[in-house]
């Protein structure tokens, strides 16, 4: 359920109502707006009576939500969410461009990464510290070496850093590193991953999974909400479907529809999505026209002999002419970059 509380609502108020909550069962997660505070209630009985609330001194208006994610829902945050990962603001009037390789290869590959995405106005650089694979023979936890390289090197360009944690075990690891922990497509019903990141206080970077429904998606980030961090940055990668021209197919429409239904901002990842070099720009200048929060893209500075993801990952001059293109397409929605 959600508690709107009138503007100007005193704390004794907002407490009575908290306490009537938690009397009822219900887990209590407070929002503190710049006009109205918003009480959101999980788990309590299904059966109590809403006009108990909307009588109660100081409020505004209660409502029982039955979709089942509360928190993630937009009704708990009218506003919507600004999401900071060190000096950088996801779900603000500027559009985040997260970039850089698939993985790390070498130094030279990371540090030439870096500086090219940086100098094109990137302000997050992306990069796994292992490959992940969906074979059981291949490597599957970060590499801690290659984790301090990732943040020396975003460091040097000023670079806010997102990187991959694959299980629940490797959460401190990459606490340590990253700026933003990213939950790779193929975990995002990794529940006890999901858990673990709920009780993390670093931002999270949540993909849709190739056959998940937007409600699916949705209610994975409930499950980090409701363990108690609430910088979730959902993410569109292309979902699976019958056509076999791109690798995914990215959905757009998800960006608004994640809009409507959450205060969450998402971003887009047209490297994923499309699978193909030269359909990344077109589908990136899509999803910032359609209002994306951010978008993540795979820059390479070599990609015909990168590791992984070659063909998905953009040459230095054509991501700084796509950055030169979102420029121009970002004011036309009410957005900079
Ligand atoms: C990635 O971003 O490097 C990645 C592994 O993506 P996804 O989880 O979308 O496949
Ligand atoms: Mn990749």
């Amino acid at each position: 359920m959600l508690v709107v509380m009138q503007e100007g609502a005193t704390e004794q108020q907002i407490d009575a109502v908290i306490e009537l909550m938690v009397e009822m069962g219900f887990n209590v997660h407070r929002s503190t707006g710049v006009i109205h505070t918003v009480l959101g209630g999980v788990g309590g009985k299904d059966d109590f009576d809403l006009a108990v609330f909307e009588v109660m001194e100081g409020v505004k208006e209660a409502h029982r939500i039955i979709s089942s994610y509360k928190l993630a829902s937009r009704h708990f945050r009218p506003g919507g969410t600004v999401v900071k990962a060190g000096d950088v603001e996801i779900g603000g009037g500027r559009v985040v461009v997260m970039a850089g390789p698939s993985c790390v290869e070498s130094f030279e590959q990371i540090e030439r990464s870096a500086e090219v995405v940086a100098r094109a106005g990137a302000t997050v650089f992306r990069a796994g510290a292992v490959k992940p694979r969906n074979s059981p023979y291949s490597p599957q936890t970060p590499d801690e070496e290659n984790l301090k390289l990732l943040r020396t090197v975003a460091d040097r360009h000023g670079l806010a850093l997102v990187s991959e944690v694959m299980d629940h075990t490797q959460v401190p690891l990459l606490e340590r590193y990253a700026d933003i922990l990213q939950v790779s497509a193929r975990n995002m019903q990794n529940f006890d991953l999901l858990r673990e990141l709920g009780c993390s206080r670093k931002p999270v970077l949540l993909k849709r999974g190739v056959a998940a429904t937007v409600e699916e998606l949705l209610l994975s980030a409930e499950y980090i909400l409701s363990g108690g961090n609430y910088d979730v940055i959902l993410c569109e990668r292309g979902i699976r479907t019958f056509e076999t021209y791109t690798r995914n197919t990215l959905d757009i429409s998800a960006i608004p529809v994640v809009h409507k239904l959450s205060h969450l901002p998402i971003v887009a990842d047209p490297s994923h999505g499309t699978g193909r070099r030269d359909k990344v720009a077109p589908m990136a200048r899509a999803a910032v026209a359609a209002g994306a929060d951010g978008l993540l893209i795979e820059v390479h500075p070599d990609p015909d002999h990168a590791l992984s993801d070659g063909a998905q990952s953009l040459r230095p001059e054509q991501f700084e002419e796509l950055m030169q293109q979102l420029r121009m397409i970002a004011p036309a929605v009410g957005r900079s970059i």
